[in-house]
């Protein structure tokens, strides 16, 4: 089968490194100019008016895509001509926070209070009425924390509202989270679902840095909880593949924060951590085959790499270390790869994960609930978790 995906960056790749095995072939649509999967044939098409469509049409089978920030437009058109999975309605409402906050509410989903303004005043007026701080985000484009802004006051709107510089704003209170989860899933197109354990992430700047899986310590009612919503979400959109949900852990229970139409970079950890990885099971469901085993085979840490990766002669004479570089030049700020670190108990996996990051500098410090809790367990005696 000839798959083709709009998008030609690291999760394309990802795709089709794990897809080149089940006998897919693949070829990429990229519009942005600047492909870096890699890997198969990459048409690059900048053009507006998308005048290399045809070509890439030719080439394939069925499509699907890597990234929710793609024109909704050229995902319709593709969807004219060949089957698109996840379909064009997935897109549409994942591309855009509001139509995506709806959705959650019509399903019963709980979400952070917000509001939605389109000037300086109405984010002033928001601000004003959810009580400060309050999270600014662009409605659609965002990632990775990027056009956002926290308010700490009412006063803070207009130099948010420049900052930002997009038409249409969704206003969040901010959320006391104890940490951060998402629930990711995968639905075939006989509609059978399964889900990974969850991922416990911990952010730095609103890009993800370290993603621990399962996440220690969650109760099975939480996650039984944000199974029923993801379950909810896939069969409302008719989602084939993977769905990514974020989730804020509160005192008062989940908190959906955003999802994503497609594999995420807190499922990374499934390339080795988990019997069948996220990107494997994308491909399985949209080409019609059985789902493979979404289960652990042993926690599981994704290190992100931002900026740059070290020297990875260093990194790799730890043998317990699993590289994933994208193909990426080293900028600022930008995910260039990420190692994964699978170990028997969660003690060891701290202690594999601080001496891996001991030879990468752009990686911060090792903190999370997995870390609190093993200190405490230590100050208590407990030998191991
Ligand atoms: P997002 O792009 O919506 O996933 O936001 C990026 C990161 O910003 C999240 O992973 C959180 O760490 C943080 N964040 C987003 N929204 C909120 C909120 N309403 N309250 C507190 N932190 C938030």
């Amino acid at each position: 089968m000839r798959i083709g995906i709009l998008g030609a960056g690291q999760l394309g790749r990802m795709l089709a490194l794990a897809g080149l095995p089940l006998d897919t072939s693949f070829s990429f649509y990229d519009t942005s100019g600047s492909p870096t999967a890699g890997i198969g044939e990459i048409i690059v098409d900048p053009s507006s008016s998308h005048e290399k469509l045809n070509e890439f049409l030719a080439k394939i089978d069925i499509a699907t895509y890597e990234f929710e920030n793609i024109p909704l437009g050229l995902t319709q058109e593709v969807e004219k001509y060949k089957p698109l999975h996840p379909s064009s309605k997935s897109i549409r409402i994942c591309q855009n926070r509001v139509e995506e906050k709806k959705l959650f509410a019509q399903l019963g989903i709980p979400t952070a209070s917000y509001k939605v303004a389109t000037s300086a005043e109405e984010l002033k007026q928001a601000a004003t009425e959810l009580g400060c701080p309050v999270v600014a985000k662009s409605a659609t484009d965002g990632y990775d924390g990027k056009g956002q802004a926290v308010l700490k006051s009412p006063e803070d709107a207009s130099a948010a509202w420049q900052s930002i510089g997009h038409s249409t704003l969704v206003v969040e209170s901010f959320v006391e989270f104890d940490r951060e989860v998402s629930m990711i899933a995968v639905r075939s197109r006989d509609g059978d679902v399964a889900f990974y354990p969850m991922a416990e992430n911990v952010h730095k700047d609103g890009i993800l840095r370290y993603s621990i899986a399962p996440a220690p310590e969650l109760n099975n009612d939480v996650k039984a909880v944000a199974e029923s919503y993801i379950r909810d979400l896939l069969n409302e959109l008719g989602h084939v593949g993977v769905l990514t949900l974020e989730l804020f852990v509160t005192p008062r229970g989940l908190l959906a924060n955003e999802m994503a139409p497609r594999v995420h970079n807190s499922g990374h950890w499934s390339m080795n951590g988990a019997k069948c990885s996220q990107f494997e099971n994308h491909i399985r469901a949209i080409a019609g085959l059985p789902l493979g085993d979404t289960s652990a085979i042993s926690p599981t840490c994704m290190i992100n790499l931002i900026g740059t990766a070290g020297s990875k002669e260093d990194t790799l004479k730890l043998p317990y270390v699993h590289l994933h570089m994208y193909g990426k030049e080293e900028r600022a700020g930008r995910k260039i790869g990420h190692i994964n670190i699978v170990a028997d108990t969660y003690k060891e996996l701290i202690w594999r994960v601080e001496s891996t990051i001991e030879r990468v500098p752009s990686c911060p410090a090792f903190e999370c609930s997995l870390t609190r809790t093993v200190k405490v367990q230590e100050n208590n005696g407990a030998t191991d978790s």
